[in-house]
């Protein structure tokens, strides 16, 4: 493993994306979201009063509250408990597939692929299941891959402040495959490399080797 890299050199020309946190906006009632749901079905050109399409609306709203549960959750207070007794393991950690359902926030269309989490600790490391739950809280948001890329990254640094980060997502694009364009099969591929893993040449290849995604020598940095 080659550290002799500089991060902090590349730590001053990542520009930080987002905040954390989303812009607090005020919530509708539930009723205005059930009517909010009932118009968009009869904008599609069906009847909602009609016995199959009764209980939708509150389907519907209910999937909401499952599908965009991230905006109630801290990802930085997510990732506060770490340890610190590593006993000197100074070597890649890395979490491959984490699988993730998301909603491009351009369509509201599902985004389906999986997350590649590979960091070198510094001194701390976080449970691996915690970086689970990061991939979660920012994917049950409205998103664009290369934005949720970039926040995994980007939180991952400040909170462990590890030597380097990456951050790989493959996914496929509902918004794609079934409708617009209808190119199904195609999956986009995305990659936020921080620290040693931006500056030094070595210690990506030895990252990207270990996630092994295939589109990994053409993948798009954000
Ligand atoms: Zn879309």
């Amino acid at each position: 493993m080659q550290t002799s890299a500089n991060p902090s050199l590349s730590k001053s020309n990542v520009q930080k994306i987002t905040p954390k946190q989303p812009v607090r906006v005020r919530r509708p009632s539930r009723e205005e979201a059930l009517e909010a749901v009932r118009t968009l079905i009869r904008w599609a050109g069906d009847d909602p009063d009609r016995e199959g399409l009764l209980g939708t609306p509150d389907r519907v709203v209910r999937s909401y509250q499952e599908f965009f549960s991230g905006y109630d959750d801290d990802p930085v207070a997510l990732l506060q408990r770490t340890f610190e007794e590593t006993d000197g393991y100074d070597e890649i950690v890395l979490l491959k597939d984490i699988r993730f359902e998301s909603h491009c926030e351009h369509h509201i269309a599902p985004i389906i692929g999986k997350v590649h989490i590979a960091y070198l600790p510094s001194n701390r490391v976080v449970g691996i299941s915690k970086l689970a739950r990061l991939v979660e809280v920012y994917a049950k948001r409205l998103q664009i891959q290369e934005k949720m890329t970039a926040q995994i990254a980007n939180t991952l640094d400040e909170v462990l402040q590890p030597k380097g980060v990456a951050v790989v997502i493959e996914a496929a694009h509902q918004c794609m495959t079934t409708r617009g364009v209808h190119k199904p099969g195609v999956a986009m591929v995305t990659s936020r490399m921080l620290g040693v893993f931006r500056t030094d040449p070595l210690s990506r290849r030895e990252v990207l080797s270990m996630i092994g995604t295939p589109a990994a020598g053409s993948t798009q940095n954000v």
